[in-house]
């Protein structure tokens, strides 16, 4: 076998030049303000012109190029085009609090960044605070933009025009080498980094092909509303290069409507996204009659995914969502969610409403508090652990963070349960679980519970101390538009479905609930906000 073939992103690069789909990109319209398709025959010139222009700025093989932009023509160029020149793409969360942003930047040495027009403003106050950075490269034009202090300012585009037209010779890579950079949301401590290999998106990209996994293929329209700068978008711009599916990407606006019109307008048959942004948009196109028949499976993940979610949008609007599991540390996708062949009717929401199987090459399994294996039989929970050839092995360049891999696996920090046959159920997030009169209450079962409630538009369930159970819970209810319904009605509601120690002791009603920088809801942020700690939990009952 030939098994010094590597696998590299240049790999799918090369793809580019005798693929017939494209990227449409939002942000790039033309005179009539119609959004202009790229070939990625064109993408292809592009990218010979982007890597003269990374030589031109001095970025060497190995150097850390940033990203803060959104997703768009220019983001998917440097998805592709930094790994093949050879350098590392750190992509960085456009949400970050400045501190963080500092923190990020200045780890990873970011010796340029690509930024968005509109998210210079986000960069100049900080512009003296890192000092490794030398150009600062703006996509979507300069006009009327202030720069500030920030060092060796270009345009995207003048980087580009100015370039010479010959084809760059791009280097041959080692499929080990750094390929991306991508740090966790911090939710505890600082972000940590994790580094892709170009073998490790190399093998996830192909991995996402694969039938019972994103089942992505050509002639998809694949509609990235996950943000590039997190997790590399889930892997689907690579996959859909390496198939030749259309990328449609939408830019900075992901409210409702937006999405909603570009689904109708591109004909979307593929989307990525997470929970809240699917929710979000139901209350929008059952209100706006939005077509979506072109779509045919919609992915979701990052936080669990409600039955009553899933069941709408395939009751209402003929759309599977379909549930997947991951984190920064596994590239994401390690779990995809579809009921068995042969399974049909009623029986396949057993299956979909779990976190789902493995994909090949990831192993799973469950761990004790003394790292003693836990059965895999569907009922006992211990922390997920996962292995294989996509999930971290270490973080980047920071040792704090080294007890969460041993013996080759990583710890994920999720409590779960895996039945014989191999489904993945995500029971809560370690730190979000409610320990209860040393019981465990999931958080995220609550919450699922509460969703199937018709006035509750979104909800999030903390823990709150308690003197004598340590910690009891408090529902955060966002209402439907002029819903009104009682703490009382709630409790009934999940008296019929949870058992009874675990129905909140309290109700709060809230008109939003912070989220994170990829649209999850922030139980952090709403801890902080609601100063819960000094909440005395006063039972409703
Ligand atoms: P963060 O949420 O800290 O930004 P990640 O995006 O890497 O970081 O999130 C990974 C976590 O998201 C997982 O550990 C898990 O708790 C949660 N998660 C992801 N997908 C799902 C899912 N389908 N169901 C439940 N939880 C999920």
């Amino acid at each position: 076998m030939q098994d010094d073939y590597r696998l590299t992103v240049d790999h799918i690069r090369k793809h580019l030049a005798t693929n017939t789909g494209g990227v449409v990109s939002v942000e790039h319209v033309d005179e009539s303000g119609d959004p202009v398709r790229f070939s990625y025959a064109e993408v292809d010139r592009r990218l010979h012109r982007l890597a003269h222009g990374l030589r031109a700025l001095g970025v060497d093989e190995g150097d850390r190029v940033g990203t803060f932009t959104w997703n768009t023509l220019e983001h998917l160029e440097l998805f592709i085009g930094v790994p093949t020149y050879g350098a590392v793409l750190h992509t960085v969360n456009v949400r970050l609090f400045e501190d963080q942003l500092v923190y990020v930047i200045n780890h990873a040495e970011d010796r340029v960044i690509f930024v968005a027009s509109d998210l210079v403003a986000t960069l100049v106050p900080i512009a003296d605070q890192l000092p490794h950075l030398r150009h600062v490269v703006v996509c979507g034009g300069l006009d009327g933009v202030d720069t500030g202090a920030l060092p060796g300012v270009i345009g995207y585009d003048e980087l580009l025009s100015t370039a010479p037209d010959d084809d760059f010779a791009f280097p041959e890579l080692a499929e080990s080498q750094a390929a991306a950079l991508c740090f966790t949301s911090g939710t505890t401590g600082n972000p940590k980094g994790v580094l892709y290999s170009h073998r490790s998106i190399a093998l996830h990209a192909s991995s996402l092909l694969g039938v019972d996994s994103f089942a992505l293929r050509r002639g998809d329209r694949v509609l990235a509303v996950v943000p590039m700068f997190h997790v590399n978008a889930w892997g689907l711009p690579y996959a859909s290069v390496l198939i030749d599916a259309d990328i449609v990407l939408p830019g900075r606006d992901l409210r409702p409507p937006a999405i909603a019109g570009i689904i109708e307008r591109y004909r979307a048959t593929v989307m990525g996204g997470v929970p809240t942004v699917y929710s979000d948009l139901l209350a929008y196109v059952d209100r706006a009659g939005t077509d979506l028949s072109s779509l045919r499976e919609c992915f979701c993940g990052g936080s669990a995914v409600s039955e009553t979610l899933m069941r709408a949008y395939e009751e209402r609007h003929g759309v599977s969502i379909i549930q997947a599991w991951g984190m920064t540390e596994t590239s994401p996708v390690c779990t995809v969610s579809r009921a068995p062949a042969g399974v049909t009717g009623e029986d396949v929401w057993q299956y979909r409403t779990t976190q789902g199987r493995a994909v090949p090459w990831v192993d799973l399994r469950l761990v004790g508090d003394d790292d003693e294996p836990v059965p895999h039989d569907g009922r006992s929970s211990g922390e997920l652990e996962a292995r294989g050839p996509w999930i971290a092995a270490a973080y980047y360049a920071d040792e704090s963070g080294d007890d969460r891999f041993h013996d080759g696996w990583l710890r994920t920090g999720d409590i779960a349960t895996l039945s014989p046959d191999g489904f993945l159920r995500i029971v809560d997030r370690a730190k979000d679980v409610i320990k209860s009169g040393g019981e465990w209450i999931s958080s995220v079962e609550l919450e699922n519970q509460l969703t199937a409630h018709p006035a509750v538009q979104a909800v999030a369930v903390i823990a709150v101390p308690d003197a004598k159970w340590e910690e009891r819970p408090v529902a955060c209810v966002v209402l439907r538009d002029g819903a009104v319904v009682t703490p009382e009605d709630l409790r009934e509601h999940l008296l019929d479905r949870v058992a009874k120690w675990w129905v909140p002791d309290q109700f709060v009603f809230v008109s939003d609930i912070p989220r994170t920088g990829v649209g999850k809801l922030n139980k952090r942020a709403l801890r902080a906000s609601l100063a819960i700690t000094d909440l005395v939990a006063e039972p409703a009952r």
